[in-house]
């Protein structure tokens, strides 16, 4: 047991089992002991590889978006540039490298970057040294002062801790009687101590109510109620005061039964209950409840989109060729395979094309932006 294990157990002996959320939470935000909290995971030598590190023209896609989007949000003076969970802060430097093109742009905006792990915020300070406007850190979108409200997040929701429900059976069947469907509801998944003192999935002993019935004994549901309520709280803002959220990440369109719940540690899955810390945790997003969770609010959705359809819509073959032209020969074998791990489809562990998706929302008032054409264009040769 490493000593977040420990501290984890100790909570469970004082308070009991605890949810899932909770434990996402530990393992990923811990002050001492948080995934994020004290390391740089990321790149070939750490434990995964995200699309900004791939190559700067996934950036420089989002950037002419961005840019497109404060354009079209009529060049409000004294925007802000938000990025949620900015990692290394590659993404938001090849934003603002593009930023130019969107005349008077890096003029009119002052950037926030939310970020929790103080080792991150020290590696994004440096990439973003030369920054052409100011920097600020914050910790939760709330204190971003009000202001028409431009966000980008890139494999930011995948991280927030999600809750899971399992149609199981409750108390003793009747003596002899039928195993009615009345003994069967939901109850939360939750992580206790086994008969070792390790750490264990288990059940409430309690159900839900307000969950869908109709699902058989077994199934699992996986719901991220933190997500929801961070999506809710930035389309307020947007409808409020203008701007526009460009989200990029891992998911799936429709909500439905089943749960992701993945650790991943030097590139590799493992047991997410065995190094509590150790490894990253996290869910694939439900596209589906987020943009539900936005048009209540009154905003407007677009997408999502397969990232393929997106990157190419905003012109990333036409930028690759600009690249290569002014390529050496080991530059232009680069340029080719990450193109491909950004649009190509295939096993996802390699190709991001289709796992991935990018969904915007926006004001209401928004115009229809790039990038969201519903016909997959995949089967297009050039
Ligand atoms: N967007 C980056 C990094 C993704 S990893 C990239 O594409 O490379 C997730 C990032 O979100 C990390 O920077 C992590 O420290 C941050 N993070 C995770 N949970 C957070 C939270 N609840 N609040 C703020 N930042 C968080």
């Amino acid at each position: 047991m490493n000593a977040l294990a420990r501290e984890i157990a100790a909570i469970i002996e004082q308070e009991g089992p605890i949810t899932l959320e909770r434990y996402m939470s530990l393992c990923l935000q811990h002050p001492r002991y948080g995934y994020y909290m004290t390391r740089d995971p990321f790149g070939a030598e750490g434990d995964f590889i995200t699309a900004p590190e791939i190559s700067q023209m996934f950036g420089e896609m989002l950037g002419v978006w961005i840019g497109e989007a404060w354009t079209a949000a009529g060049k409000p003076a004294e925007a802000r540039l938000a990025e949620l969970g900015p990692g290394r802060g590659v993404l938001m430097s090849d934003v603002l490298r593009v930023g130019r093109v969107a005349p008077g742009f890096l003029e009119a905006i002052s950037v926030d970057l939310v970020e929790t792990s103080p080792v991150l915020r020290q590696l994004q300070a440096r990439t973003l040294e030369r920054s052409p406007t100011p920097i600020n850190w914050r910790a939760n979108i709330g204190e971003i002062p009000r202001a028409p409200l431009f966000v980008l997040a890139n494999e930011f929701f995948d991280a927030l801790p999600a809750r899971h429900f399992v149609k199981a059976g409750h108390g003793p069947p009747q003596k002899g009687g039928p195993v009615s469907g009345a003994f069967f509801g939901w109850r939360e998944r939750l992580i206790g101590l086994n008969a070792e003192g390790e750490l264990a999935f288990g059940l409430a002993p309690h159900i839900e109510t307000g969950l869908p019935l109709a699902p058989p004994p077994g199934s699992i549901v996986e719901i991220n109620v933190v997500a929801q309520r961070l999506m809710s709280e930035i389309a307020r803002r947007i409808v409020a005061d203008g701007g526009a959220l460009l989200l990029v990440d891992y998911g799936y369109t429709q909500t439905t039964l089943g749960e992701s719940l993945q650790a991943v540690a030097q590139h590799a899955y493992v047991d997410p209950l065995a190094a509590p810390g150790e490894a990253d945790l996290t869910t694939h997003v439900d596209f589906a409840a987020l943009a539900r969770a936005a048009r209540e609010k009154g905003a407007k959705v677009q997408g999502p989109v397969t990232q393929s359809d997106f990157l190419k819509q905003l012109g990333i073959e036409r930028r690759a060729e600009t690249l290569r032209r002014k390529a050496t020969a080991r530059q232009l074998a680069d340029i080719d395979s990450a193109l491909e791990r950004l649009v190509g489809i295939g096993d996802p562990r390699e190709h991001m094309g289709e796992v991935f998706k990018v969904m915007a929302v926006m004001h209401p008032d928004a115009p229809e932006m790039p990038g969201f054409a519903s016909r997959s264009r995949s089967n297009e040769t050039s």
